[in-house]
């Protein structure tokens, strides 16, 4: 294990009757909020209403940026920028799920820069360590934004999705209501429930080193529970104790807990921000149909037994198999999740995807380097593994 420092300042407000903390939480930084948002789903499931009614009468004074996408747009960050020079905001609310949130920690760094343009912060990935606050109500259990230090934006002028880091990226506060994601489509619940286990997986130590028990089995963890609860939420959109533990799995993914000292890059991630840079897929779908491939291109006498583990510890494969036999039916048990449970269509092909850009995609994602993890991937490998994808 790496030397470490851990400091995750967010404050989670989790559960059913949290929002009425939301005025106190804003006050300390101004009256001047700008409220963040996409395309409008928080106005037909009330979730704008409720945050209203209980800003409006505390007298805050709100301004909207609406229509956030999904894969936010480096340019809707900078008008949410240009906002707050124009109106003296105090503080970004986000109203949301990892969009809006990512959005919102732009518009936060861009609004300390003289141009406001967020573009040169994401491009030549400086670490914000000014910005202004940002609290989030939190609407989709999925990216872990509402507890880390992350955005990802987009510039579809130039087909690049990036992350933009830093410790004052953090939110102050996160609202965590599993209510609030009743009202999720099912094809978004799957997308997001294989988000929340890639971001574990992506960072699981794939080691057989007794040293790291206590962080696999926590990882494990994480990634059993989505197993369990995300058929259950897609069933029963409206189930709350299957909402809540997507909803915590989510922030406990990325908040730093569980991979604290154990630094690699995130394969799947790097691999698929690609793929939503050039075709503007959904993010988890696009980790769904990565997964398994890259975990078959990983595949080999040296890796088996670490696959084998997290297929005994997550999808209950029998331990006493031989691993090679035991990583396949891991491997197996991740695609049947994604393809079966999940119901996500298994290639890029049935997205629209050729392998038109493959070769500049792979470069791109390895950052003209390698990514490092159990196996060192070259831009050539990663080529291999989309083409397993279409
Ligand atoms: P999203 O893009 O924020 O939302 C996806 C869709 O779901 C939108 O149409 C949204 O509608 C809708 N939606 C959200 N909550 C809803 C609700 N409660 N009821 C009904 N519809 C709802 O999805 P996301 O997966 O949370 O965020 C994806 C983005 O985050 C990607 O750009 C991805 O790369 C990034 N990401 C960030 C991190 C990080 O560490 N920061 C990690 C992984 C991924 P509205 O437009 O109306 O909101
Ligand atoms: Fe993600």
């Amino acid at each position: 294990m790496n030397d470490f420092m851990y400091h995750n300042p967010d404050k989670v407000y989790f559960g059913k009757a949290q929002i009425q903390h939301l005025p106190a939480e804003l006050r300390q930084f101004g009256k001047n909020v700008l409220l963040v948002y996409g395309g409008g789903s928080i106005k037909k499931n009330g979730i704008y209403d409720t945050v209203l009614s209980c800003l409006v009468k505390e007298g805050f004074i709100l301004t909207e940026l609406s229509g956030v996408e999904p894969n936010p747009r480096h340019t809707t960050v900078n008008r949410g920028a240009a906002i707050c020079k124009q109106a003296d905001i105090d503080v970004v609310l986000a109203v949301g799920g990892g969009s809006t949130i990512d959005c919102a920690k732009g518009i936060a760094a861009a609004a300390e820069t003289a141009d406001g343009n967020v573009w040169p912060l994401v491009e030549q990935k400086i670490w914000i360590t000014k910005a202004l606050p940002v609290v989030a109500v939190l609407t989709n259990a999925a990216t872990g934004s509402e507890m880390d230090a992350w955005a990802v934006i987009s510039n579809m002028d130039t087909n690049e999705k990036i992350g933009l880091g830093g410790s004052a990226l953090i939110p102050r506060a996160a609202f965590e209501n599993p209510e609030y994601s009743y009202s999720l489509p099912i094809y978004q619940t799957a997308c997001g429930s294989f988000d929340i286990f890639n971001h574990v997986l992506d960072n699981y130590y794939f080691s057989q080193d007794a040293a790291f028990d206590m962080i696999l089995e926590f990882q494990e963890a994480v990634m059993r529970a989505v197993v369990k609860w995300a058929p259950i939420a897609m069933k029963e959109p409206q189930n709350y104790e299957a909402r809540a533990n997507l909803m915590w799995a989510s922030s406990l993914a990325l908040n730093g807990i569980l991979d604290a000292g154990m630094m690699h890059d995130c394969a799947c991630h790097a691999m698929e921000h690609e793929l939503s840079a050039y075709y503007d897929i959904t993010h988890g779908h696009g980790l769904a149909i990565l997964t398994p491939r890259w975990l078959t291109y990983l595949l080999d006498e040296e890796t088996a037994p670490a696959i084998h583990r997290l297929g005994t510890a997550v999808f209950g494969i029998e331990k006493a198999i031989r691993p090679m036999i035991g990583a396949k039916q891991t491997i197996e048990a991740v695609s049947d999740f994604c393809f079966q449970t999940l119901g996500l269509t298994a290639t890029l092909s049935e997205l629209g995807i050729t392998d038109e850009h493959f070769a500049e995609m792979a470069k791109h994602a390895c950052g003209g380097r390698s990514l490092s993890g159990i196996k060192t991937l070259s831009s050539a490998d990663i080529e291999k593994i989309y083409r397993m994808c279409l």
